[in-house]
């Protein structure tokens, strides 16, 4: 995820802020690359996998920062091998899950944990909060490749649709918004939105 660069559709929608055409972008990806596009008024609704949070205090730092302590911590870990699943998950020996050590938060010894929302996770109240907030100042809601399947993001669309504010979405196949939407564009994003700029 280090090496991930921002696509067409990240650059397309920078440049709509940059034009005051965007208030704000609420993301459901983990990935950061809005921000790494240049995009400012950004809220990670799932929060950012290259943070880490300490679910006692909930003091924030880097993800790679906790990767160099969790190296240093297990030497051990260094040379094993095992196989790598397409998700990410490998499969490795029991022993070596067992010994390892998993550094906790340095202020308060809490456990650490990816500053993302798990499934089955609650987004945080601030977080909910500052997008209804965004969401009393637009003129319209923008959705931008996403099925809307999660609730937590589905429901500002609804609660846009609620509040007679319009809502156009561009994705690829059905989503969960298609029935109060007031334009629904089946399209790749990554086409489209540099040419949504072109001509504006
Ligand atoms: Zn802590």
């Amino acid at each position: 995820m280090n090496k991930a660069l921002p696509n067409n559709t990240h650059h397309a929608l920078m440049e709509l802020e940059e034009a005051g055409l965007i208030k704000l972008l609420v993301t459901q990806n983990v990935d950061g690359l809005h921000q790494q596009a240049g995009h400012r008024q950004v809220i990670d609704l799932h929060g950012r996998l290259d943070k880490v949070i300490c679910i006692q205090c909930t003091a924030q730092t880097e993800r790679s920062e906790f990767q160099n302590r969790l190296n240093q911590e297990n030497p051990h870990l260094k040379h094993a091998s095992g196989e790598t699943a397409p998700d990410g998950d490998a499969d490795v020996p029991d022993e070596l899950i067992n010994n390892v050590v998993v550094p906790g938060c340095l202020g308060c010894g809490g456990i650490l944990k990816p500053d993302v929302v798990f499934y089955g996770g609650n987004v945080p109240k601030t977080r909910t909060n500052q997008i209804q907030q965004a969401l009393q100042e637009v003129d319209a809601l923008l959705v931008v490749g996403s099925s809307l399947m999660v609730f937590s993001a589905f429901r500002f669309c609804r609660e846009a649709h609620q509040n007679q504010i319009p809502l156009a979405i561009v994705n690829q196949g059905k989503t969960r918004a298609d029935q109060i939407a007031s334009l629904k564009l089946e399209a790749d994003c990554n086409l489209l939105m540099p040419e949504v700029n072109n001509r504006l």
